[in-house]
């Protein structure tokens, strides 16, 4: 099964995929990861994207289209896809290379959250320098430090208020149509993303008639 998850930055789309892949086995695609590893690896297509990113906007469709397609194309897990694809173009290119290979987007589930906890959680975030791991300085247990390496947590250049609010609004602009796109096909499902990870995992599993 291919699953798509949509929702606005900082909706807890990655933490949801993970859940699907501890738990179900699928393999967790996220643009995102594969954007930053692009930036972190220093190649020109990187440098490309950080520089369009450090202007508040998005990596361009063929850009995110190649890097996923290079990290899917000799794997044969189900997948969950978080934070692609972003337009309906992306979404077009995605049917064709599944349609190719006998496969295809099964269900596409949306994590419904308010706008003002969004800007809470995004502007909340705090990254780990040396091992990329996540935090949330509201979460209960937050430290100063990473606590799985002990290294330095910074907030990404993307997770200031402004900067926020700027990706909120493209994204709205960009998602809407993505969004009338898929509930045309047959799978998809809407799902409160508000409450914690461990209850939008049961609503979500819940949308996906996954065993429990
Ligand atoms: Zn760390």
């Amino acid at each position: 099964m291919n699953i798509i998850l949509l929702g606005f930055p900082g909706s807890g789309k990655g933490t949801q995929a993970e859940l699907l892949k501890q738990r179900y086995g699928f393999m967790h695609v996220s643009t995102g990861d594969l954007i930053r590893h692009e930036i972190a690896a220093g190649t020109l297509l990187g440098k490309k994207i950080e520089l369009l990113i450090s202007q508040g906007n998005l990596a361009s469709d063929e850009d995110t289209v190649n890097l996923l397609v290079n990290a899917i194309k000799h794997r044969d897990n189900d997948i969950v896809f978080d934070g692609f694809p972003r337009t309906t173009a992306q979404a077009e290119v995605l049917d064709r290379y599944l349609k190719q290979h006998g496969k295809k987007v099964d269900e596409v589930v949306l994590l419904s959250t308010r706008e003002d906890l969004i800007l809470k959680r995004l502007t909340s975030r705090r990254v780990c320098a040396s091992c990329g791991g996540i935090y949330n300085t509201y979460s209960p247990d937050y430290k100063e430090i990473c606590v799985k390496c002990g290294g330095r947590l910074t907030i990404r250049p993307d997770d200031t208020l402004e900067s926020a609010k700027h990706r909120l609004e493209v994204f709205k602009k960009e998602t809407q149509p993505l969004i009338s796109y898929y509930q045309q096909s047959a799978g998809f499902k809407k799902v409160d993303g508000g409450g914690s990870p461990e209850e939008v995992f049961g609503e979500v599993v819940k949308a996906l008639g996954l065993k429990k």
